[in-house]
C-alpha cells in the first residue's frame, strides 16, 4: 500500500488518545492517512496529543467532545468533512460493567448510536469499530473463529456485541456503508519511544497493567485468579497481542474500506496462547523485578482459555502479528519506566 493513495484521506479516530487508539493514530499518519482525534479525555492524559507530535513530527488535530453529547457530536462532524470513523471510545472494564451497565450502555451503546447516525448525516460512509474477543464468551472450542456464536459474560461485552450488530443492520440497510468489526484478542505493550502506553487512571484489572504495578512497588502483589483450569500450568491461557500489531490492523482495516475487499469482521490476535504464569515469568525476565503473587478462586466468567483463529485476518486482510509476549512486556516496562522519571 503507499503513502499517496491515502494523502486525502481524512479519518476521525474517537477514543484516538487512549490506549489502542495513540498507537492507530501513528500507524495511520505513518500509512499516509490525514487523522483527526475525538476524545474526552476521561481515561486519557491530556498531554498525548503532545506526546502524538513527539512522535509523528507534526500537531494533533484534536475534538475535545463526549461521544455521549449528541449536539457536540454533531457539531465535530459539521466543522469537519471525514472519510471514515475509527471508533475506538469506549468503558472497558468488565467489573466496572457489572456494576454501572447504565453508563456502559449509554457511552458504549448511545455513543455509537450519536456517531453512526453524525456519519449518517453527513455522509460518512466508512467505520472501524473496536469490538473484542469478550463477545465470544466461553466456546468450547479453540481457536475461535469468527463464525462462533457470540455469548457475551459481562455487561461490557453485551454493549460491544450490541454495537456489532447494530453497524451491522445499519450497513444492511445502507447500501454505502461499509464496515469494518475488529474483534481483538488481549492488547499489551507500547511504542517504542515510551512516550504512549497503557496507562490506566483507574486502578487497573487487566493482567499486564497489575503485574505492571506490582514490579514497580505500587501494589504489593498480584492475585491470580484461578491455578486449578485445564491447563498445563492450572492458569487461565489467553491471546496477548502487541498493540503495534493491533494498530497495524487497523490500517490494513481501512486500506480494506477503502479498497476492493469491504466490509469485514475478523479477529485480531497473534494465535499463540500463553498461561498467566508465562505471563509472569516473562515480565519478571524483562524488568529484573520479583512478581509477588498468590492464586486465588477463579473470577466469575474467565474462560479456562481464548485464543483467536488468525485465518480470516489473514485472509482477508493479510494481517499476520509479527510480535512476541517478550516484546509486549518490554514495551509495557519501558513505558512505565519513562513515566516514573
Ligand atoms: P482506553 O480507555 O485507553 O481508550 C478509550 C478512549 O475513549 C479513552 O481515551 C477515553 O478517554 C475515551 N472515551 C471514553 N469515554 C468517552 C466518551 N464518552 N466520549 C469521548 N471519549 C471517550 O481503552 P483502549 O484499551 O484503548 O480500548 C479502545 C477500544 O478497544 C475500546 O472500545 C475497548 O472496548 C476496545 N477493546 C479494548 C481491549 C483492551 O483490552 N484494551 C480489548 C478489546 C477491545
Ligand atoms: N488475571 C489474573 N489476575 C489479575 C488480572 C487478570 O490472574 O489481576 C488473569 C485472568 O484471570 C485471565 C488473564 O489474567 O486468565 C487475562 O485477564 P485480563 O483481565 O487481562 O483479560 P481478559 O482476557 O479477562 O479480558
Amino acid at each position: 500500500m503507499t503513502q499517496d493513495r491515502h494523502t486525502n484521506k481524512r479519518v476521525l479516530l474517537t477514543g484516538g488518545a487512549g490506549f489502542i487508539g495513540s498507537h492507530t493514530y501513528v500507524a495511520l499518519i505513518e500509512a499516509g492517512y490525514d487523522v483527526a482525534i475525538l476524545d474526552n479525555f476521561e481515561n486519557a492524559r491530556r498531554d498525548v496529543p503532545d506526546r502524538l507530535e513527539q512522535i509523528v513530527g507534526t500537531p494533533a488535530q484534536v475534538f475535545d467532545c463526549d461521544i455521549r453529547n449528541t449536539e457536540a457530536v454533531q457539531g465535530v462532524f459539521a466543522a469537519e468533512q471525514f472519510d471514515a470513523v475509527v471508533h475506538f471510545a469506549a468503558l472497558k472494564s468488565v467489573p466496572e460493567s457489572q456494576s454501572n451497565p447504565m453508563g456502559y450502555f449509554e457511552t458504549n451503546c448511545i455513543g455509537l448510536y450519536n456517531i453512526a447516525s453524525a456519519m449518517q448525516a453527513t455522509g460518512v460512509s466508512r467505520i472501524v469499530f473496536s469490538s473484542s474477543a469478550a463477545i465470544y464468551g466461553n466456546p468450547e472450542s479453540m481457536p475461535i473463529a469468527e463464525e462462533t456464536p457470540a455469548c457475551p459474560q459481562s455487561v461490557y461485552a453485551q454493549t460491544k456485541r450490541v454495537g456489532e450488530e447494530f453497524l451491522t443492520s445499519l450497513a444492511q440497510a445502507t447500501p454505502d456503508l461499509r464496515l469494518g468489526i475488529l474483534r481483538y484478542f488481549n492488547p499489551v505493550g507500547a511504542h517504542p519511544s515510551g512516550l504512549i502506553g497503557e496507562d490506566p487512571s483507574q486502578t487497573p484489572t487487566n493482567l499486564v497493567p497489575v503485574i505492571a504495578r506490582v514490579a514497580s512497588g505500587q501494589m504489593a502483589e498480584l492475585r491470580i485468579f484461578g491455578g486449578d483450569y485445564p491447563t498445563p500450568d492450572g492458569t487461565g491461557i489467553r491471546d496477548y497481542i502487541h498493540v503495534l500489531d493491533l494498530a497495524r490492523g487497523h490500517v490494513l482495516s481501512l486500506d480494506a474500506l477503502f479498497g476492493e475487499t469491504g466490509s469485514h469482521c475478523v479477529n485480531l490476535g497473534t494465535g499463540t496462547g500463553y498461561s498467566v504464569m508465562d505471563v509472569v515469568k516473562t515480565y519478571e525476565r524483562v524488568s529484573g523485578r520479583t512478581i509477588p503473587y498468590h492464586i486465588t478462586d477463579r473470577r466469575a466468567g474467565d474462560p479456562a482459555v481464548s485464543c483467536a483463529a488468525t485465518g480470516q485476518a489473514k485472509a482477508v486482510l493479510g494481517f499476520e502479528a509479527q510480535l512476541g509476549l517478550e516484546d509486549m512486556c518490554v514495551g509495557n516496562w519501558h513505558f512505565l519506566n519513562r513515566q516514573n522519571r
